[in-house]
């Protein structure tokens, strides 16, 4: 699997596989499925509760932990929020029933980021997680959050797909040692994403399927992607994207794709802020 080097040194794998809205009872299958295919790395939230079910399935894996990369997310905490991340943090771990994280995420940029973000900094720094990172994070948030602080996030996790391709965003992040990621990759099917004529081209010129087109153009550009799948043939078909390469004139055809706005909902919408920045996580 190829692999980016974040900010810090740390490698991460280029492609992996998410577990959001994979029913509980569905996950651990799912988790076993997606390792014995290849996926090293897999990336839950404690928003999603299925991280026990993401833990047992790496556990009977047999796979070794220094094989692989397990991302969670922080869910939003009051003011003052050190000692309630903390907490949060040690609640993921024990679910996961793992001693350490690969990478820890704030999930929204809402509540007290500041005091999450400085003890998710500690948790770095102690080494209870080898990177940290943010997700869902606007450009001014995320240069107001660097400019403040001292870890720059190692990861940006963001809506990213051929309909919202965040290409300007991404040459911000580099500016700041941020790497890309994308959620949403397949844009989870809206626009008729996996029937897109377009897309549906390239991939008939390379003998492969629309998934694996966008994940190619999304690893090409450097962006790492989490497909999430409940099937395990298409787990087998959305990692086989490492034996072809697009070439920039196919890139510039999936370029044209680009609305410049989201398909889900902006984090910047008051309505968003209220929702899910007063949402909370049972303990
Ligand atoms: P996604 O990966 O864009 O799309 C998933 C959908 O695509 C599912 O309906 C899946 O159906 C289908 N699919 C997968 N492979 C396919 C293929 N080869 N052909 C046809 N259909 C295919 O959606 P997502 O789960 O929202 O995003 C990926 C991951 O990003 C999540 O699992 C999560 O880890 C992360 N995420 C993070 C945030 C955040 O706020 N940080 C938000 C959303 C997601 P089946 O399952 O039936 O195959």
């Amino acid at each position: 699997m190829q692999t980016v080097t974040l900010n810090n040194g740390v490698e991460m794998p280029v492609l992996g596989f998410g577990v959001y809205q994979i029913p509980g009872e569905d996950t651990e299958r799912a988790v076993s499925e997606a390792l014995a295919a290849g996926y090293r790395l897999l990336d839950t939230a404690a928003a999603y509760g299925n991280e026990e079910a993401v833990g047992r399935a790496i556990r009977s894996s047999g796979i070794a932990r220094g094989d692989l990369f397990v991302t969670t997310k922080l869910w939003v905490q009051d003011a003052p929020a050190e000692e309630n991340t903390r907490r949060a943090f040690e609640s993921s771990l024990s679910k996961l029933g793992l001693d350490h994280l690969d990478l820890y995420l704030m999930h929204q940029p809402f509540g007290d980021v500041y005091g999450q973000w400085r003890a998710m900094e500690a948790l770095n720094r102690a080494g209870a997680t080898r990177a940290i990172g943010v997700a869902n994070f606007y450009p001014d948030r995320l240069v107001d959050l660097i400019l403040h602080n001292e870890i720059a996030p190692q990861v940006n996790q963001i809506e990213t797909h051929p309909f919202f391709q965040r290409a300007d965003y991404q040459v911000l992040m580099r500016e700041h040692g941020v790497q890309i990621q994308s959620w949403g990759g397949f844009a989870e099917g809206r626009n008729d994403l996996f029937t897109n004529p377009l897309l549906a081209e390239i991939g008939k010129e390379h003998g492969k399927s629309v998934a694996q087109v966008v994940l190619r153009w999304l690893t090409q550009r450097g962006v790492i992607a989490i497909p999430k799948s409940v099937r395990a043939e298409r787990m087998a078909e959305n990692i086989e994207v490492f034996d072809f390469r697009l070439t920039d004139e196919q890139m510039a055809r999936i370029a044209t794709l680009d609305t410049g706005s989201s398909l889900f909902f902006d984090h910047r919408d008051p309505k968003m802020v209220a929702l899910l920045g007063g949402h909370r996580l049972d303990a």
